[in-house]
């Protein structure tokens, strides 16, 4: 791919939620795009990183009570103090919530819906619930669909949390559950099968503008464009400066999280968490994988990759983890990992999506959080602004929203299992146990784009449990070898300089 140059109508800068969902809209379309993507594998961002509910409701209005802490004194808690209906960030929340089971069941993304429980002990919990109740009431709708419950309730639904607890606010199903980079991938795929170009390891590091197009150029050669669309996440503020002017900044707040030992998955049905409180997160939540530990601080960093852990910070979550789940303790942890949310300094309540004044070709999306749940309209407006831009936009006919399914060993039934293996016999060779993953399901990771030992773990969940890779690491590097036809030295955990061996 080296030096050589592709053309496009639309490139897109960056593969994770924001690049990938605009990269299948616009495949509805006759549109040629490319999506560009620097590291080894799509998801690298924020998109990685992040506890990944689909949620609106009840959680909202949490949100809503997070942002009343900056009214002035005096100043009534009403719903249009703290809830801008006009930011695009909840417009495309309510709009997008409404959207992804579908998508969800057309990728054949695994997911479940999850219920929550916002916890209460003390006296100062219960004058916060009177203001979600409250709140919840007068925004109506989802907001107000929720109830609060006595302990006879929060026991029933979550049996092993805190006997503490003696009230709760409980929404049934306002949160649905994915294991977040399986799902930018599957979106990905599904673009790419309806015709959109991905180039990964391909850093874009200059653009130049012409009459009517521009030139990408990138560490993984060059792509003459009309459109360009920024969707580079913490880094778009240096993306952006190569298009063209801004009047924004970034700024970021990293949190530390945590992934424990599979086995405790029966001890939590949900996600739990105490009342919000400015600059913290306190939460515990059952995902589709494993049980998540999201207690920490909003810690400002200079750096959108700032990812690394401490055990100090680890500690502390965990004391606060078991406020709510007593019992927890570091022999369950298996993972640590860090999250960097990502703000911007000019309308921090919301997205930026603009062209800057000195280039119509060059569209910025700013997304800051929540980015998933409002990435399917979000996408959407992209398209719209890129056809009022004068991009001719011709319907795909063959359009296909349906992705060809993963075939899993893990949670098929007896009859799927002996189909599979009889189909594939690979199927019926385990590799990874801790997450009962097979020799046939890390073949089809690498046939799908996998490169890396992390883009095999993306799709599959390999290596993700108890003991972390330890027994299966080097089998799987044997295996991407042999269908990569690569030295067993050249197989690296996340691209360049990540070598397991040699
Ligand atoms: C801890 C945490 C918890 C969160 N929880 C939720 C949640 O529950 N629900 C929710 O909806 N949202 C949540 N979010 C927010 C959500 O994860 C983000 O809004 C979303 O992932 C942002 O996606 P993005 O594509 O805009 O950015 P990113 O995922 O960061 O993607 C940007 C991509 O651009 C690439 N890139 C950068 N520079 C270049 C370049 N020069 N050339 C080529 N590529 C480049 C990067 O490698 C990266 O892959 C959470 C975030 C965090 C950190």
């Amino acid at each position: 791919m080296e030096g050589k140059t592709l053309e496009a109508d639309v490139t897109i800068i960056g593969g994770g939620f924001t690049g990938v969902a605009i990269a299948r809209e616009l495949s509805r379309y006759q549109v040629d795009v490319v999506l560009v993507e620097r590291s080894g594998e799509l998801a690298a961002g924020a998109s990685k990183a992040t506890l990944g509910h689909i949620y609106t409701g009840l959680n909202m209005v949490g949100s809503m009570i997070l942002k009343s802490v900056v009214l002035a004194p005096g100043t009534p808690l009403t719903v249009e103090n703290v809830h801008d209906t006009k930011a695009l960030v909840n417009q495309w929340n309510e709009e997008g919530f409404d959207e992804w089971r579908q998508i969800l069941v057309d990728l054949g993304v695994e997911h479940k819906d999850t219920h929550l429980l916002i916890v209460g002990k003390t006296e100062d919990h219960a004058e916060d619930f009177k203001k979600y109740l409250m709140l919840g009431q007068m925004a109506g709708g989802i907001y107000a669909d929720f109830e609060q419950v006595g302990r006879e309730k929060i026991f029933a639904l979550e049996p092993h949390i805190s006997k503490d607890i003696q009230t709760a606010l409980y929404a049934k199903d306002h949160i649905i559950d994915v294991f977040p980079p399986e799902l930018v991938i599957a979106i990905a795929e599904n673009a790419s099968q309806n015709g959109t170009r991905i180039l990964l390891n391909a850093e874009v590091t200059g653009i130049t503008k012409h009459q009517n197009s521009q030139s990408v150029q990138t560490t993984n050669g060059t792509i003459k464009t009309r459109f360009v669309i920024n969707a580079a996440g913490g880094w778009a503020d240096k993306v952006a400066d190569l298009g063209g002017s801004r009047d924004w900044g970034l700024k970021f707040n990293k949190t530390q999280l945590m992934f424990l030992d599979r086995r405790l998955n029966q001890f939590l049905n949900g996600a739990v968490r105490w009342p919000n409180k400015p600059g913290k997160i306190e939460v515990l939540e059952r995902r589709i994988d494993n049980i998540m530990v999201e207690c920490g601080t909003y810690d400002p960093t200079d750096n959108p990759g700032d990812t690394g852990t401490m055990r100090e910070d680890m500690l502390k979550g965990l004391a606060i983890g078991r406020t709510l789940l007593p019992g927890i303790s570091e022999k369950d942890v298996i993972a640590a990992f860090a999250g960097v949310r990502v703000f911007n300094t000019r309308t921090p309540g919301d997205h930026i999506v603009e062209f800057p004044p000195d280039n119509p070709l060059f569209l910025n999306v700013i997304i800051r959080l929540p980015g998933i749940i409002g990435a399917p309209p979000m996408a959407r407006y992209v398209v719209e602004m890129l056809k009022k831009a004068g991009l001719e936009l011709a319907v795909n006919e063959k359009f296909n929203p349906i992705r060809k399914r993963f075939p899993r060993i893990r949670g098929a039934s007896i009859e799927e299992r002996q189909k599979l293996v009889a189909e594939r016999p690979e199927f019926g060779h385990v590799i990874c146990r801790c997450e009962e993953v097979t020799e046939g399901e890390i073949i089809e990771a690498v046939r799908r784009g996998a490169q890396t030992v992390d883009g095999v773990k993306m799709r599959t969940r390999a290596s993700m449990g108890r003991c972390q890779g330890n027994f299966c690491s080097a089998k799987i590097v044997a295996i991407m070898a042999r269908e990569l036809k690569q030295p067993l030295e050249d197989i690296t955990k996340k691209g360049t300089k990540s070598n397991y061996a040699g």
